[in-house]
């Protein structure tokens, strides 16, 4: 591991700005042209686009990307083996191997089936770099503790370690008693989890179970609804939890201090799809990316962009929040068409009954929604009269609504609202 690298990376983000979009603009063009010629030399998928623009590269997505793995990839590892090694990592839950010196991770497929991502060791210095340059507080030279809870262990994140930062890894997987009580005996000056992992832990602090005062709370992985991010705040007390807009595509976003998400324009170029005025899905090229190149390569999920500018100034495209999977876009059957909800309205059926602390509303495949929340009767009726009002509204047969008690799968990403396929 070298720390010089880190330190380089670091400096490099750290202090990096642009003071207008057009600067930033340019700089992204100079970077794509770079990139695009060493994809298409290295890369025998790239190659019959050497010397075309990136408008003439074709849109992926995650099943063009695993169909098509072996061609992309320019460091000759097949899917077969990818997949396999992955596997074998996780089931022995010992994240430090190393495939012909690249690390491999295995991607939680929601809809498709999993996937593989690639990632080399350069890149993860370079990524362990970026972490520090957002987040830490007081910079490089501070002493800092940071508390990782994450789904499984990859030494992407291990490689962060230093003399003057240490880091703890707690595994999700685990029990998460345990994991709080060690938290509550170490302590953190930042903490990073995902937001289901954070609500447990603050949980234990409003129970006083605990007594840890982290400086910065980053929420990763999942989704951070509006109003569980107001319950994290509260309980520690903090003005700001930060976000990192991640997927194994790549870091895409990540908050600014005023608590604003910015895309990481810095490091991928994004085209944005427009579903609506302000909602759009995101096309990625990632001009860091070496091992397993992510060009023009379409995600699942909805973005809102953010109406006025972010007081921190940042050129950045600032969001407004991260709206979900396009998968978990509800689907209900109109007068002569398909009526899609975003899961935002779905939402608000349950923010404006009342004060509901736990949820998960469910789209089955049948298209019946199934409701989990430890709620009383009235509470029902008037979370069903919300979800009449929207169908009326929208003009769609609203299907039977059925409530069961609130349970959540820890080994599975929270969604409040999901729709199953
Ligand atoms: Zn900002």
């Amino acid at each position: 591991m070298s720390k010089l690298k880190i330190l380089f990376t670091y400096l490099k983000f750290r202090y990096r700005h642009f003071p207008t979009r057009e600067k930033l603009e340019a700089y992204q063009q100079k970077k794509l042209k770079k990139h695009l010629a060493f994809v298409t030399e290295k890369s025998e998928f790239y190659q019959k686009y050497a010397g075309h623009e990136l408008n003439d590269f074709p849109i992926i997505d995650k099943g063009i990307m695993m169909d098509n793995f072996d061609k992309i990839n320019t460091v000759g590892i097949s899917k077969d083996e990818a997949l396999e090694f992955a596997v074998n990592a996780e089931r022995t839950r010992e994240f430090d191997s190393k495939l012909k010196n690249i690390t491999v991770g295995l991607s939680s497929g929601t809809s498709h089936s999993r996937g593989a991502f690639l990632v080399e060791k350069t890149e993860t210095e370079k990524w362990a770099g970026f972490v520090l340059a957002k987040f830490l507080p007081h910079g490089i030279l501070g002493t800092y503790r940071v508390a990782f809870f994450m789904r499984a262990n990859s030494n992407l994140y291990e490689s962060v370690g230093s003399k003057n930062i240490q880091f703890e890894f707690y595994d999700i997987y685990a029990d998460m008693d345990k994991n709080i009580e060690k938290l509550g005996k170490l302590g953190a000056d930042i903490l990073v989890a995902q937001p289901s992992a954070l609500l447990m832990i603050a949980n234990a602090l409003d129970e006083k179970k605990i007594d840890i005062h982290p400086e910065t709370v980053i929420s990763i992985a999942e989704v951070l609804e509006k109003e569980d991010e107001q319950r994290i705040k509260k309980s520690f007390g903090l003005e700001v939890i930060h976000q990192v807009y991640q997927c194994t595509e790549g870091c895409l976003a990540a908050t600014c201090k005023c608590g604003t998400l910015h895309l990481n324009e810095d490091i991928v170029f994004i085209e944005k799809e427009y579903i609506d005025d302000q909602r759009f899905v995101p096309i990625i090229t990632d001009f860091e990316r070496t091992s397993q190149p992510i060009i023009r390569y379409r995600l699942n999920d909805i973005l809102a962009e953010r109406k006025i500018p972010c007081p921190c100034g940042s050129v950045h495209t600032a969001l407004e929040k991260i709206e979900g999977r396009e998968d978990d876009v509800f689907i209900f059957n109109g007068k002569d068409k398909d009526i899609k909800i975003f899961p935002d309205f779905i939402r608000r059926c349950i923010l404006f009954a009342g004060n509901i602390r736990d949820y998960r509303i469910v789209q089955q495949i049948d298209g019946n929604i199934v409701i989990y929340s430890d709620i009383d009767d009235k509470m029902k009726d008037k979370v069903v009269n919300e979800f009449k009002k929207l169908a009326e509204d929208n003009h769609f047969e609203l299907p039977e609504i059925r409530f069961e008690k609130y349970t959540y799968d820890k080994n599975r990403k929270l969604k409040r609202v999901e729709r199953l396929i």
